[in-house]
């Protein structure tokens, strides 16, 4: 296959390339056509076609005393559907109230096989000034919008290694992009003005001076279900919270049940999922050993959450500007500025997690996630919109619910003329 110069390719050159090489159809050109933007070519290299990925609102949000529809991006079932239901068993205790701390994301400027470290912290110590204004001085926006380098901290780490660390209000943004021009503005100051040479200067993503804390206090009688009284069920999820502190098998899938919410948010506003995943697993790691994100306990006949997180994100920056699917999420929101974006992010994040430990402590888990297991299978069959009801409750009365099984129950309906429109 020749790719030679793909990317130096105008969109048609690079279609008919592909077109030629892979053997593209009519259908498949037509699906490319159909969900290509112009946003698209801005955005990334070499574009061909934007991915859907459906798009739902999570709802009884109440955040810091308002009430929140939250545009959710995501994949899999019943995630928007657990997120509103977590939310809802906040209410019960006057919603979630969120605090964040002020926003200074990290940018680290490497130094590698340094023979003497004393020599170089109390050398780097000695211009710090001069430093955190070379930073200044790359970026002079955002110091005019109140942000900037504000401090730096050096860091002795094993295999003499030395980092400098500098701390950067970004304000609005994100910033992965303001501060890597930063960072290398002081790398040739640390090369011309002090003879230092640095392995790398970039951002870190793990932000730990930028992060959001949610929590929420649930009455325990409003958790009772039919088999289980409510302090039963509150114990459990604090039993639930406590095994992933202790192990890191439980903490994986503890902390991606809260990564569904935080990612369906952190994508519908445009902003880089992946700096939000590395940020909050390294966190998750702060202990020296990885372990859960939230804290479930019982007090006083409550049951107190908490969950804190690293907020990587940006209300503005990257693609957002020109994305107006973000744009129709900060609507959404009814929000201005990062910061709410932050306390929605975090909340989502309490909420699915309650959502899960309460479905896994109780029912269990599959459940509720058949039920929608049931119609991604049936939709992957062929169902139509009219079968779907009266096969999903067929598909769900089968010992083993699988594509075999779908098909079998669709087939059946059919040859019996059972549909009722
Ligand atoms: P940008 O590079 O787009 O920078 C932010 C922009 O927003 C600047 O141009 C700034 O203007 C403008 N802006 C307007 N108003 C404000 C305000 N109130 N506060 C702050 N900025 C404002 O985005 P980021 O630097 O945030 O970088 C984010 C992107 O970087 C993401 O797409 C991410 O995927 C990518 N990235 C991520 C990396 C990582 O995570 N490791 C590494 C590299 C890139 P002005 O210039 O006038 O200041």
């Amino acid at each position: 296959m020749n790719l030679n110069h793909f990317y130096k390719q105008k969109y048609a050159g690079r279609l008919a390339i592909l077109q030629a090489q892979l053997g593209l159809d009519e259908q498949d050109l037509e699906l490319i056509a159909r969900s290509r933007t112009i946003k698209g070519d801005q955005i990334i290299e070499n574009y061909l076609t934007d991915f859907s990925i459906p798009e739902g609102v999570a709802v009884n949000f109440l955040i810091n005393g308002q009430e929140k529809v939250v545009p959710m991006v995501t994949e899999e079932p019943s995630v928007v559907a657990a997120a509103s239901h977590g939310a809802k068993m906040t209410l019960a205790g006057g919603g979630i109230q969120v605090q964040v701390t002020e926003r200074l994301m990290m940018g680290q400027v490497l130094m590698a096989k340094v023979p003497d470290s004393d020599q170089l912290v109390s050398q780097l110590t000695q211009h710090e000034t001069e430093i955190l204004k070379t930073a200044n001085d790359a970026h002079p926006s955002i110091v005019k919008r109140g942000g900037g380098a504000k401090k730096m901290r050096i860091r002795k780490l094993t295999h003499q290694f030395v980092s400098l660390d500098i701390f950067i209000d970004t304000k609005e943004a994100m910033g992965a992009n303001m501060i890597n021009s930063m960072l290398e503005a002081v790398v040739t100051y640390l090369q011309s003005d002090l003879q230092q040479n640095s392995l790398m200067a970039v951002l870190s993503n793990l932000s730990d001076e930028c992060l959001a804390t949610a929590t929420c206090q649930i009455p325990v009688t409003s958790l009772t279900t039919n088999q289980l009284s409510g302090k039963t069920v509150a114990d459990r999820i604090a039993l639930a919270s406590l095994a992933a502190q202790v192990d890191p098998y439980r903490a994986a899938t503890h902390n991606k049940g809260i990564m569904n919410g935080v990612d369906a948010v952190v994508m519908a506003t445009g902003n880089d999922w992946r700096s939000m995943e590395s940020g909050t697993h390294a966190y998750a790691s702060k202990n020296g050993q990885y372990q859960g994100l939230s804290d479930w306990q019982v007090v006083d006949d409550n049951l107190v959450g908490k969950l804190t997180l690293p907020m990587p994100v940006g209300f503005v920056g990257g693609s957002i500007k020109i994305n107006p699917q973000a744009q129709l999420a900060h609507k959404l929101l009814q929000i201005n500025s990062v910061k709410e974006l932050e306390e929605v992010i975090v909340s989502v994040g309490l909420a699915q997690n309650l959502a899960a430990l309460n479905a896994l402590v109780s029912e269990g888990i599959q459940r509720g996630h058949m039920h929608l297991q049931a119609k991604s299978l049936l939709l992957g069959v062929g169902a139509t919109n009219a079968e779907l009801t009266q096969a999903q409750l067929a598909l769900e009365k089968v010992p083993v619910m699988d594509v075999r099984a779908a098909k079998q129950v669709l087939k059946k309906l059919r040859n019996e003329g059972e549909i009722n429109e």
